[in-house]
């Protein structure tokens, strides 16, 4: 059976991360989640090959030149981005793949990638997420602020995505993303 790339992005603080967690333990056996590289510093907890790659800006930028990404973006001051390789790797091993990723990198690989599936994670309310964001006490004042700025553009681009899931409940929302998945499986 083919497989496929599923695309998932959502606002800051959305609870996209424990969708797909969720997501994964029900399906970890024929989904994979892409590990993207970025020049960010590791959060508390996070470990470099599980969560991200985490590498230098020289690195990334010479990753970009050897056109080995296929998507990157900028996002809240660093880079992220996907390789090809890393990809090519995971669906010779028989997976699905998902892509957790923003919204300009969404979009640079629905162009490039077409048959890709892109779904969007949508908060019950922009209130919501800024107390979402907030609870999570991992970034300052600033970073969140920065965070709400980019909703509004997020939201925007979210209008070319096939499928927007609303988070009103996590339990909900992955049998949501389980039904697009067999309908796009069967396809
Ligand atoms: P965080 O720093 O909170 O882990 O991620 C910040 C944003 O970067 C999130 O919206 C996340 O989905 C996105 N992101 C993570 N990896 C990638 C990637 O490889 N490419 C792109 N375009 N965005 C990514």
């Amino acid at each position: 059976m083919n497989k496929k790339l599923y695309v998932i992005s959502g606002c800051s603080g959305v609870g996209k991360g424990t969708i797909i967690n969720e997501f994964m333990k029900r399906n970890g056996k024929d989904f994979v989640l892409s590990v993207s590289c970025t020049t960010r510093s590791p959060r508390q907890g996070e470990v470099d090959g599980v969560n991200y790659f985490f590498i230098s800006k020289e690195e990334f930028e010479e990753n970009i030149a050897q056109d080995k990404f296929l998507e990157h973006a900028q996002f809240a001051g660093n880079y992220y981005g996907t390789k090809k390789k890393y990809l090519k790797e995971k669906f010779e091993q028989g997976y699905n793949i998902i892509l957790e990723i923003e919204t300009q990198g969404a979009l640079q690989v629905k162009e490039k990638m077409p048959e890709a599936v892109l779904i969007f994670i949508a908060p019950p309310s922009i209130k919501e997420l800024e107390n979402r964001l907030r609870g999570r006490h991992t970034e300052d004042e600033a970073t969140i602020q920065k965070r709400l700025a980019q909703v509004k553009v997020e939201l925007e681009r979210s209008q070319k995505y096939d499928y927007t899931v609303i988070n009103d409940n996590v339990e909900r929302a992955v049998d949501e993303i389980e039904k697009i998945a067999e309908k796009e499986i069967s396809k």
